[in-house]
């Protein structure tokens, strides 16, 4: 937690209030974004966590890239990516830029061989059907862009569209600004949050962002998809832009910040809640990204480390209210730092009884057959919480 705020507009870290409007189960980006936002609003809310800030948003690498993240089918998913993206500028100048690291060079798709060249061309079928500003690149033109990238690289797609920020940072800076009790539900209705703790704690709304842990606490079918992820280290600058990579049909991706960090990832597993690093897992972010980027071979390996994100069974997030009157705020699967301004906005509206800056209905909690409600929380699971 930071020692206060960095930005004048904002009141030093607030004090948890005994009768909040607004409790927020869960305190990653998700939760804290939508914590600041109904705070800025007049609206009281606390963020209740054992531990905020360590689930997926930890892990994640922060790329912004709505148009990189596209895929055929999930034209709502790709809306709201758009206008979360469209949202960023000004989110990112509230908290601070440079304090975030929010970098605009847009961000490079390169091939490694003809067949990574192929499903290439597939997604840019897609881009021209989405009418999504790309640059399509040859070889040399991907070379010029990005230095790094092995000679032999058969083509790329530059999105100018999609960003960066470091979402650590993020959490950090919105922690400072947001009150926050450090304790886990184990029970949660529309208006009432009971604690591991003994705690019961009432309010008007309860808004539960609990990530890939929603599922455990209540009946919506979010389920943790496990990410490893490297952070490498090494001269500012190295690495000019963000690249994502098809090497040899497998996905990986190397993101340079300011301070010469450059994060390498990730793995997508289905392995429960299990956030073990494994060799394979290392040993194929590596193999993959040195093909693709030779010149990081000689620079250090500083961390290793992995996350579980919230993933509902057809990849949009929850947005919304249950039928059990809960506010849901997840399942942003690999797109939540992404989408924390208009989720938290969205949210705040839904709360406050506004209309929200997005259509929610596509992403409505009610979509599936297992409805909230259904569900008996399992209190030896909830003792995890969090990994
Ligand atoms: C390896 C990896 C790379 C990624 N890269 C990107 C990227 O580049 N761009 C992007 O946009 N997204 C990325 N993502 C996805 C992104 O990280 C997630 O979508 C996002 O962090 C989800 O945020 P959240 O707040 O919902 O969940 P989390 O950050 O997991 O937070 C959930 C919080 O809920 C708390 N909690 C759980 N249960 C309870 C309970 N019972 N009571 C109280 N609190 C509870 C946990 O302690 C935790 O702090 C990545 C994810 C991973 C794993």
């Amino acid at each position: 937690m930071g020692d206060g705020p960095s930005s004048p507009d904002v009141p030093a870290r607030p004090d948890v209030s005994p009768n909040p409007d607004v409790i927020i189960v869960g305190g990653g980006i998700i939760g804290l974004s939508t914590a600041w936002q109904l705070l800025q609003e007049g609206t009281e809310a606390v963020v209740l966590d054992p531990a905020p800030g360590t689930g997926a948003s930890h892990a994640a690498a922060g790329m912004l890239a709505p148009i990189h993240e596209a895929y055929w089918g999930e034209s709502h998913i790709l809306r709201l990516n758009l206008a979360a993206s469209q949202a960023w500028p000004a989110f990112a100048d509230k908290i601070g830029v440079d304090a975030v690291d929010y970098r605009r060079h847009g961000m490079l798709m390169a091939a490694y061989d003809a067949d990574d060249k192929a499903l290439l061309d597939n997604l840019g079928d897609l881009h021209e059907q989405e009418g999504l500003p790309v640059e399509r690149l040859r070889s040399r033109e991907c070379r010029a862009r990005e230095p790094l990238l092995a000679p032999g690289v058969r083509g790329g797609v530059y999105s100018p569209l999609d960003h960066q920020v470091n979402p650590r940072r993020v959490v950090a800076e919105l922690l400072s600004r947001v009150p926050a009790i450090a304790a886990s539900a184990t029970e949660v209705s529309r208006n009432r949050v009971v604690a591991d703790d003994g705690r019961v704690m009432t309010c008007q709304q309860v808004v539960v962002a609990a990530g890939a842990w929603t599922g455990r606490l209540l009946g919506v079918p979010i389920r943790p998809i496990k990410g490893q992820i490297l952070r490498l280290s090494g001269p500012e600058g190295l690495l000019r832009l963000p690249v994502r990579g098809v090497v040899r049909g497998s996905s990986v991706y190397a993101v340079p910040r300011s301070d010469g960090e450059i994060v390498v990832g990730a793995t997508q597993e289905e392995q429960g809640f299990d956030t073990r690093v494994t060799a394979g897992g290392v040993y194929e972010l590596l193999r993959d990204v040195l093909a693709l980027l030779p010149g990081l071979s000689e620079i250090d390996l500083v961390e290793t480390w992995a996350g579980l994100r919230p993933g509902a069974p057809d990849n949009a997030p929850i947005i919304g209210t249950g039928e059990d009157g809960i506010v849901y705020a997840t399942g942003h699967y690999r797109n939540g730092i992404l989408t924390a301004p208009v989720t938290a906005a969205a949210v705040a509206a839904v709360v406050q009884g506004h209309e929200p800056p997005v259509d929610l209905a596509p992403f409505s909690p009610n979509r599936f057959d297992a409805k909230p409600g259904d569900h008996t929380p399992d209190p030896e699971h909830l003792s995890e919480v969090p990994a």
